[in-house]
């Protein structure tokens, strides 16, 4: 794919950025920034526009998270970022010291590896979540943190404790080294899934939402009412898991506008 392009024929300073083991955490962490800011327009939008109102999920709980709200959060993820998950991150890029192969994947090949990657991180998310709301010492120690909030916005995604980041890092990239996945796949499954992550964190029950679309995945109405409950949907995406063990519920008593739009 990028067979032409030697790093030697690069400038110093570009070879070093590229080669540089806090690049894929440093992209993470402003591709989530990017990711939430149309979503920060549209809370700065709730104050003064009914039809964004009309999309909040909690539209009868309060107005949308005040701009203090999302600063006091962006330090609280940087620092949490700059701590723990960029450091673990280079190690682990310095570990694994990972090389691009020749040939890029098939579309076929692409897809299958990321629906795969996905289908396993939900697997594993269920899990652990599932343990962190039932063990109390873990709930304290690592997830607690999460769930200050009570009406999540997307920023909030990665509001967490820097352990609680750091096991996701590790489910998400344990995931796509069991499948084996090519490293294209792999980079497309962790965009894929901050985007997600943001998506249900967002507060809106948005017409154009993947949800809609795809009635398997629940979407930020799914996540909210587990933010609400913490007894209910325990899984990040897909709702099958949830539907086996008896614990999805569809949202919680007193916010009838999710079935609405
Ligand atoms: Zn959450
Ligand atoms: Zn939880």
């Amino acid at each position: 794919v990028f067979g032409d392009v030697r790093l030697d024929n690069i400038r110093p300073s570009c070879a070093q950025v590229l080669l540089s083991p806090y690049l894929a955490a440093s992209c993470a962490f402003l591709t989530h920034l990017a990711l939430c800011a149309p979503f920060l327009v549209l809370d700065a939008l709730g104050g003064v526009c009914q039809r964004v109102r009309s999309w909040r999920i909690a539209a009868g709980s309060g107005p949308p998270p005040s701009l203090w709200k999302w600063y006091e959060c962006f330090w609280r993820v940087l620092f949490k970022y700059a701590t723990a998950v960029l450091p673990a991150a280079a190690v682990f890029q310095l570990l694994r010291s990972p090389s691009l192969p020749e040939l890029a994947p098939s579309c076929w090949r692409l897809s299958v590896e990321v629906v795969a990657c996905f289908l396993l991180f939900d697997t594993f998310f269920f899990i652990w979540h599932y343990c962190m709301h039932r063990v109390p010492w873990l709930y304290r120690a690592v997830h607690q943190m999460h769930h200050q909030h009570h009406v999540p916005f997307a920023l909030a995604a990665q509001d967490a404790s820097s352990a609680e980041l750091l096991s996701l890092l590790l489910l998400a990239l344990g995931s796509a080294w069991m499948l084996g996945c090519h490293p294209l796949s792999e980079a497309l499954f962790h965009f894929l899934n901050s985007w997600l992550a943001v998506e249900d964190h967002c507060g809106y029950n948005l017409p154009w939402a993947l949800h809609r679309l795809l009635p398997c995945m629940g979407g930020a109405p799914f996540h909210q009412t587990h933010h609400k409950k913490q007894r209910n949907n325990f899984a990040p995406y897909f709702t099958h898991w949830d539907h086996l063990f008896g614990t999805y519920i569809l949202h919680f008593m007193g916010h009838a506008n999710l079935d609405l739009h």
